[in-house]
């Protein structure tokens, strides 16, 4: 795996995309002028951002095969640029834009969007350790992914999700929280403001993604449709640290999903999950209340119970798995 910084490369994939590519300058200056709104939960925030442009993706239908992959070569516009990373993977920026730096990373191949071969987690890893400066992302193909037959993943500029900051705070780890820990690294598991997570954090990329699939593992044992159970992930790379932030959920979209009154439109994905809302509609991101925010958070989250029984799963799953 390639250990190499692509943060040079990427600076200049950005410069050359804003200078050639329309929709890409128009939309990373409307982003440059969003307005953004803080709530408080208690001990954590969030951060509103008013972003018309996300329509699109906030409103997508799943099913929707009739449009070319806009994943694929044949699909993108002719003014899209990539770099190959890993010979798997293609770097491209974005065009509708959450973070002020925001990547797709999509597979060369059009394969189905799922984790279940260890080598994604560990190509994750690999991805956050070439761009160090960046949060990546996954969204499960029923939980935020705009490109559910297209497998890829994403990545923002580090520093506008609060909550890859509020996970550092040991305060958010009492010792009831810890699942297991070492000197090799920690895993734990706590409720923030309604969103049940998983936290890895360690300074060894295999170990890194052992947990993650000891995870991986145990969610499917308490998962009854057989398919890739529904999460959002998190990774990003501080010095020789590896973080990973899993979020299991337990529904797509809030009940109250749409347009017009008592409505909100937002598909809840990983970028929620860390506390960021980009939301399309001027009166939502003025309403938007912190209460709601919770009670969206616990509605799409996993429930206790859930939580207990891949609690017990991954305790006595085998702590080194052939990877
Ligand atoms: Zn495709």
């Amino acid at each position: 795996m390639t250990a190499e910084d692509y943060s040079g490369r990427v600076d200049e994939l950005f410069e050359r995309q804003l200078r050639d590519w329309d929709t890409v300058r128009d939309n990373y200056a409307a982003l440059d002028g969003a307005c953004l709104r803080t709530l408080e939960l208690d001990d954590a925030l969030i951060v509103l951002q008013h972003n018309p442009e996300r329509r699109r993706s906030a409103a997508a239908r799943l099913d929707d095969t009739s449009q070319p992959c806009f994943l694929c070569r044949d699909g993108q516009p002719a003014e899209q640029e990539a770099i190959v990373w890993a010979d798997r993977y293609k770097i491209q920026v974005n065009p509708y834009p959450i973070f002020p730096r925001h990547l797709t990373i999509a597979s060369l191949d059009h394969v189905a969007q799922s984790l279940a071969s260890p080598t994604r987690v560990a190509d994750m890893l690999a991805l956050a350790r070439a761009l160090p400066q960046y949060v990546v992302f996954y969204n499960g193909a029923d939980c935020g992914a705009s490109a559910p037959h297209h497998f890829h993943f994403q990545a923002g500029i580090k520093g506008l999700m609060p909550l890859c900051d509020e996970v550092s705070d040991p305060v958010m780890w009492p010792y009831e929280s810890h699942l297991e820990g070492n000197n090799t690294g920690f895993v734990g598991c706590t409720r923030c403001q309604g969103r049940l997570l998983f936290y890895i954090h360690t300074n060894n990329e295999p170990q890194a993604a052992i947990y993650f699939a000891r995870l991986y593992i145990a969610m499917l044992g308490v998962n009854e449709h057989g398919r890739e159970p529904s999460l959002n992930l998190l990774c990003w790379v501080d010095g020789d640290d590896y973080h990973l932030l899993l979020v299991p959920r337990a529904k797509h979209r809030p009940a109250c999903f749409g347009t017009g009154r008592g409505k909100l439109l937002v598909s809840p994905a990983s970028v929620e999950m860390g506390g960021l809302w980009a939301l399309p509609v001027q009166d939502d991101y003025d309403t938007l209340t912190a209460q709601q925010v919770s009670d969206i958070y616990n509605e799409v989250c996993i429930d206790n119970a859930t939580a207990v029984a891949i609690i017990d799963h991954f305790l006595t799953t085998e702590k080194t798995l052939p990877l």
